[in-house]
């Protein structure tokens, strides 16, 4: 099947290229603590060997950025920095990955007075300075307070579209054209409207296309997938990763799956459209990463599953999330939310919080919460 690929431009990520029709990038994520060098080189090595071309690294402080200049002295796969709220570690940083990935809305949680211009210029400056390139990482959960307030609460989409066209902006005003955009969503039909009009208005940067918190195999794949066809079916998409929960060991599993997806639709081999999630229960898990406080959290995610499987026939989603780093702000929009701390697991109804509970007691809390919501509709 002739794909005719959208004209966007080349961006160098070490020894990998990707846009300007170079074959479509395969990432995954480490999900071990950063600080734990060998385990941490141990998976970038394992993702590497499955053929992984760019993988990411969690950095949050500064003694995971001492890890990180560790990691790179023993691995030369290509390696992106996933930089959340503390954007200044961005120079602690650049010279050890060749991508840094920055998230528009978490540039506001330090110095607030400070612009974030300004603060998006020091991250260009540190990767101009480094040889790096750089993701505009735009995730449904986090995005710019100012845009969300902008537009009625159910367009979660147009301020996503516009956080991203306005940083775009600002990095070609610098002169910085050696980056990516991605925009992502747990929900595949939002993926799709979204990188669609990005790629409308700007065919010119390349895209990292996922699903986020698509969850476990096999239904984070087919979330995926069904994103990953429309799009790429159509042109858009220069690099992607399907973000799936899994246990450390089996990490390289997402560039596998990423692999089997392209092949597929290449071959042609695509399902019909599914209108997915709308009628039926649908959970949402992180694809976990070092950020992960309790490692109970992939077994929670699985009973969770398994626990409301009766409740199949319902359309409710439940969002089960790693860390507090992401886990309250991308609870908000499911019908029931569970991010995990250390020792407890807090639970909401929407962006109400319930209460934090015991990792033993959270399932039959939830069951709980999961029959009111049915008995309710
Ligand atoms: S919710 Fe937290 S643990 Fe899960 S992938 Fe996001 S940052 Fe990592």
């Amino acid at each position: 099947m002739e794909i005719q690929r959208n004209p966007t431009r080349a961006v160098r990520i070490g020894s990998l290229t990707i846009g300007q029709g170079h074959p479509i990038a395969v990432q995954s994520m480490t999900a071990t603590h950063t600080q734990d060098v060998a385990a941490t080189v141990a998976q970038v090595q394992a993702i590497a060997e499955a053929g992984g071309d760019v993988i990411r690294i969690a950095v949050d402080s500064q003694k995971d950025a001492a890890a990180l200049a560790e990691v790179r002295q023993q691995t030369t796969a290509n390696l992106s920095v996933d930089l959340q709220e503390n954007y200044r570690l961005a120079e602690v940083v650049a010279p050890h990955v060749d991508k840094v990935r920055y998230n528009p809305g978490h540039l506001y949680h330090h110095e607030r007075d400070k612009p974030w211009q300004d603060k998006v210029k020091s991250i260009v400056a540190a990767a101009s300075a480094h040889d790096c390139a750089i993701r505009i990482g735009v995730n449904c959960g986090s995005v710019d307070p100012d845009k969300r307030a902008k537009y009625d609460p159910e367009d979660s989409i147009t301020p996503m579209l516009e956080s991203a066209l306005e940083h775009c902006k600002l990095l070609d005003s610098l002169g910085f054209t050696r980056y990516c955009v991605s925009l992502k969503d747990s929900d595949p039909a939002k993926v799709i409207e979204v990188n669609r009009r990005f790629a409308a208005e700007r065919n010119d940067v390349p895209l990292h296309l996922g699903v986020t918190e698509a969850g476990m195999p096999p239904d984070g794949i087919i979330k995926t997938r069904i994103a990953f066809e429309q799009l790429i079916g159509q042109g858009i998409g220069d690099t992607i990763r399907v973000s799936l929960t899994l246990p450390n060991a089996r990490k390289p599993e997402e560039i596998e799956a990423g692999r089997t997806i392209l092949a597929d639709i290449a071959a042609g081999r695509v399902r019909t459209v599914v209108d997915f999630g709308r009628d039926e229960l649908n959970i949402i898990s992180c694809p976990s990463c070092s950020r992960v406080e309790n490692e109970a959290f992939i077994e929670l995610a699985a009973d969770v599953k398994a626990m409301t499987a009766y409740a199949q026939q319902h359309a409710i989603t439940i969002a089960v999330m790693g860390c507090r780093v992401n886990g309250p702000g991308e609870t908000d929009d499911a019908d029931l939310g569970l991010w995990c701390g250390p020792s407890h697991v807090n639970l909401k109804r929407r962006s109400e919080t319930l209460g934090a509970f015991s990792y033993d007691e959270i399932l039959p809390r939830l069951k709980d919460e999961l029959d009111q919501l049915i008995a309710e509709r």
